[in-house]
């Protein structure tokens, strides 16, 4: 038996104003289909797939795998040749039985709001009807027809923070394999959730609900249940969330799908993350000075296509006199390339962040001290999430705190950001991390209580103030909860 792999990443919101081209692919990872080696911790879907191909003796025709950073739109030449190279890859493979895709399922380029969509469907074209196509989705995924129509099963990871990826890959791959040999196709079942958020795993109800969906597939004849939750900055007209369920019949299925969509309906208000404003997680944070915290500054998250230089956060928290803050990542290139220059030692009066665009904010203009230079985070660095490295970084010392100042836009997924620095994260009062969930998974053993913050930024956790105008209403927060809706073929 033979499979074909391959993958295309990145997350599109639809806010941001920086397009994403070329070179974020490259920066990201671009890994050819020539390249023995495949690096798990920035690809660990496509090599989860490989190992599991490799366990099941499969013969596999490798093809390409892209990453970017979330960012802007993709500029079209760049998302068309990343498509053209993985068909003319699966053309040039010859007959297979199987396709597998590593993708996220909300990248939307310039002139096409359903990336993942085409390329589905460029496969099913190329492959026939009697290949299986499987494509593994992150759950933030924008989930359409043409996906569901186009692939024979579409499974997403459980998990916010995303640390169960691999797993999820070899399951679709022994799942795609047991349907490749059988011939049996699955039913899909779609249960339409009326509403857009964030909704992280850790903690209850959404730990109680990931039980629920792993229990469903345990049960005989069901083979996947995905809970998409979407991607909130992602405007396009399929967003919002689903419940989305693979099972040997349709009635299972739709049971399910129903059972699943309002179970998580009941729970979505509590689950659902609830940042406070700057200046009121500021004062919270001044009125109790004895006590530790990690500020998610979750909308200048590079995770989500923000700019990781915004300045609402600090500056509300430099307004309260809140001192010994530690900042992780400030994307920054200009005042990395100032420290660099300055040296370790040097003193310089830092203007820093609010340059990349209209939503950072005024920069902060601050004298300090470099205190520490290094080449990146180190391996292993991007805690239990994985990602590109960190790139050159610098620590400077001001009077409010420490800031890591970086040249690349990075989501702050592991204290190895302060401590390639030789700063102990966990000395600071008060962390500052560029991050909405993901950082949990590798900062789970600090004693600072989390407090989440949103900004007016790209991705501006009062949804209903941007300037939505492609999703499907009505839709919650922007409108009333509307009833749930199953799709109908
Ligand atoms: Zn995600």
């Amino acid at each position: 038996m033979r499979v074909f792999i391959g993958g295309i990443r990145t997350e599109t919101n639809t806010f941001a104003t920086r397009l994403t081209g070329d070179e974020d692919f490259r920066k990201g990872d671009v890994t050819s289909a020539s390249s023995p080696h495949v690096d798990p911790g920035l690809h660990p879907g496509y090599a989860g797939f490989l190992a599991a191909a490799e366990k099941a003796k499969w013969r596999v025709a490798r093809g390409a795998v892209a990453y970017a950073v979330p960012g802007g739109p993709v500029e079209q030449a760049v998302y068309e040749r990343l498509k053209n190279t993985l068909l003319e890859e699966l053309r040039a493979a010859g007959p297979c039985d199987m396709a597998l895709l590593d993708l996220h399922g909300a990248m939307v380029a310039e002139r096409c709001d359903d990336c993942e969509g085409e390329i589905l469907s460029a496969y099913r074209d190329i492959l026939g009807d009697k290949a299986v196509i499987g494509a593994l989705l992150d759950p933030h995924a924008v989930v359409t027809r043409e996906m569901v129509q186009a692939a024979d099963i579409l499974h997403a990871y459980k998990e916010y923070p995303h640390t169960d990826v691999t797993e999820r890959a070899e399951e679709l791959f022994e799942r795609c394999a047991m349907m490749a040999i059988s011939g049996a196709r699955p039913k899909p079942a779609i249960a339409e959730c009326g509403l857009i958020g964030g909704f992280p795993t850790v903690e209850e109800p959404m730990k109680g609900f990931v039980r629920w969906m792993k229990d469903m597939e345990r049960r005989p004849g069901v083979l996947s249940v995905s809970l998409i939750q979407s991607f909130p900055w992602c405007d396009v007209p399929a967003a919002g969330a689903k419940l989305l369920v693979y099972a040997d019949d349709g009635k299972t299925a739709e049971m399910l799908a129903r059972e699943g969509g309002e179970r998580f309906r009941a729970i979505f208000e509590e689950a659902v993350m609830k940042p406070l404003d700057c200046e009121a997680a500021a004062r919270i944070v001044s009125a109790n000075p004895q006590k530790r915290y990690i500020l998610a500054d979750v909308s200048d998250n590079p995770g989500g296509g923000a700019t990781g230089d915004a300045t609402h956060l600090l500056r509300a928290l430099i307004s309260e006199g809140v001192s010994n803050i530690g900042v992780g990542l400030l994307y920054d290139p200009e005042t990395l390339e100032a420290a660099w220059r300055a040296g370790v030692g040097g003193i310089e009066e830092f203007c820093l962040g609010g340059k990349q665009s209209r939503y950072s904010g005024a920069s902060i203009v601050a004298p300090g001290v470099v205190k520490a230079l290094a080449d990146n985070d180190g391996e292993g660095g991007r805690g239990a999430v994985g990602g590109p490295s960190s790139g050159p970084l610098a620590l400077i010392s001001t009077k409010f705190g420490e800031i890591v100042v970086g040249r690349e836009r990075r989501q702050a997924l592991s204290p190895s950001l302060f401590t390639a620095l030789g700063a102990n994260p966990h000395d600071y009062r008060v962390l500052v991390l560029k991050s909405s969930a993901h950082f949990r998974a590798a900062y789970a053993d600090f004693d600072h209580e989390i407090l989440e913050a949103g900004s007016p930024t790209a991705m501006n956790t009062d949804l209903a103030a941007l300037p939505f105008c492609k999703i499907r209403r009505p839709v919650w927060p922007l409108d009333p909860l509307p009833p749930l809706a199953l799709w109908k073929e």
